[in-house]
């Protein structure tokens, strides 16, 4: 059978400025792309404004720019694709696979995640109380192939680990989101942080009950600051230097594995990417979470 062609994504969450982990990812993830002769595109995740300062994703784009990371296709825009997003909830509500929440945390956190509501039998009305629609996963022990990690076991609990596909706010959710839309972009393959990793089984629940066959996954090792701590805007990481691309990209090569000459950095962004396209070594990318010299949390 015919391979579709490979289609990856880079799909950051506007919740601050691109730190160095996130052009880790971005660069791996063009790196597969190129280096399989396929399309790369660049999704925002706008979709929770509370959490997105309003200059995050033209902070993000312009990294993308001066690091010479361009995608092939238009940006998309989740907080546009709200209509897709209530298509599926209904499609999965007629279908049974979704279900109305009107559980507050406190109640499932005493119940060990059990609905005191009995929500997923549908049998308890919602009333003028706010609700929250949760995806009804099946029990199920998922195995699957990561590209890098190799064989994945995971355990899917039914009810007690159904995610949020639609906030009670109003907002719809990631775990929904990233599904629509790599569904409808075509997305063959998936390079993200090892931090989600333990979504993927979900999601892949959440491919099927939509229809659609999971992409391949590769979770590479999420990028760690100088206290060992994740590289997040809840750590204050620091904004990438766009004034510096060369000197980033080549220690985003290094913090893959890659083995990048000395001497790369002062030949500029283009060459850097075309290095690294021409010597990309998945197998050389660390599978554990590593340190990045020189990165101390940042004070905003
Ligand atoms: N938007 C998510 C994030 O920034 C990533 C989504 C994904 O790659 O699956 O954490």
């Amino acid at each position: 059978m015919k391979q579709p062609r490979y289609r990856g994504r880079f799909a950051p969450s506007p919740t601050g400025p691109l730190h160095f982990g996130s052009l880790v990812t971005a660069l791996a993830s063009w790196l597969e792309a190129r280096t399989a002769g396929g399309d790369w595109l660049v999704r925002i995740e706008d979709l929770d404004p509370l959490r997105e300062p309003p200059e995050a994703t033209g902070q993000i784009l312009h990294s993308l720019d001066c690091h010479g990371l361009f995608p092939d296709e238009p940006i998309r825009f989740q907080s546009k694709r709200h209509g897709a997003y209530q298509a599926a909830i209904a499609q999965l509500l007629e279908s049974g696979k979704a279900y109305r929440c009107r559980c507050s945390r406190k109640q499932l956190q005493a119940h060990g995640g059990r609905h005191p509501n009995h929500c997923r039998n549908g049998t308890t009305g919602v009333g003028n109380e706010p609700f929250a629609i949760r995806f009804a996963l099946q029990d199920e022990t998922s195995h699957w192939h990561d590209q890098l990690l190799g064989p994945q076991q995971q355990q899917v609990h039914a009810e007690i680990d159904d995610p949020v596909i639609l906030r009670k706010e109003g907002f719809y959710a990631y775990q929904l989101a990233v599904v629509v839309d790599d569904i409808d972009q075509g997305i063959t393959h998936i390079v993200r942080g090892s931090d989600l990793l333990d979504m993927t089984a979900q999601q892949q629940q959440i491919y099927r009950a939509l229809g659609a066959q999971p992409p391949h996954w590769l979770h590479i090792p999420v990028i760690l600051n100088d206290q060992g701590q994740k590289l997040s805007k809840q750590t204050h990481a620091p904004a990438l230097d766009d004034t510096r691309p060369a000197e980033n990209l080549v220690q985003a090569l290094q913090a893959l594995g890659q083995n990048p000459p000395p001497e790369l950095a002062a030949r500029g962004v283009d060459a850097i990417l075309a290095w690294g396209r021409a010597n990309w070594q998945r197998q050389a990318i660390p599978l554990t979470s590593r340190q990045a010299r020189g990165i101390t949390p940042g004070t905003h």
